[in-house]
């Protein structure tokens, strides 16, 4: 084990680093932040970069969080994705290469019909500061 997987390793819980460093994916439904319905920022849960805004989460019954679009087209990175005998979209952070989840074709038709499924042990929330 290289000395970044050992850093990675003593930050990440073991959960999270099977997901963000070995391309794990979580139990379906099992998502601490998979109903949340919080305005705020979706960010990397291992180097803190913001990735994904509320104002773009919803509901695709899939069991993960789903994102229709990122925040920032430079925040993610999207590689072709074979393994497990499917060919889908991997979707990576831009600043860490974290595994985040993978990206369908099959989101809501009304805005970007894209379906960014992530791991929710890949993100960490921050709330919008409520307004007064
Ligand atoms: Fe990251």
């Amino acid at each position: 084990m290289d000395k970044i997987e050992d850093k990675w390793k003593s930050k990440l819980t073991p959960a999270q680093y099977r997901v963000l460093r070995q391309n794990g994916t979580e139990p379906a439904g099992s998502g601490q932040l998979l109903h949340n319905k919080e305005s705020g920022v979706y960010t990397c849960a291992a180097c803190g970069v913001e990735l994904f805004s509320s104002a773009n989460k919803y509901d695709s019954g899939s069991g993960w969080p789903s994102f229709d679009d990122v925040m920032n087209d430079t925040s993610v990175v999207l590689l072709p994705d074979d393994s497990l005998g499917m060919n889908r979209v991997e979707v990576e952070c831009a600043q860490c290469g974290s595994h985040l989840g993978h990206l369908f074709d099959d989101g809501p038709k009304a805005t970007t019909g894209k379906r960014y499924c992530i791991n929710s042990l890949s993100l960490d929330f921050k709330p919008q500061a409520k307004q007064e």
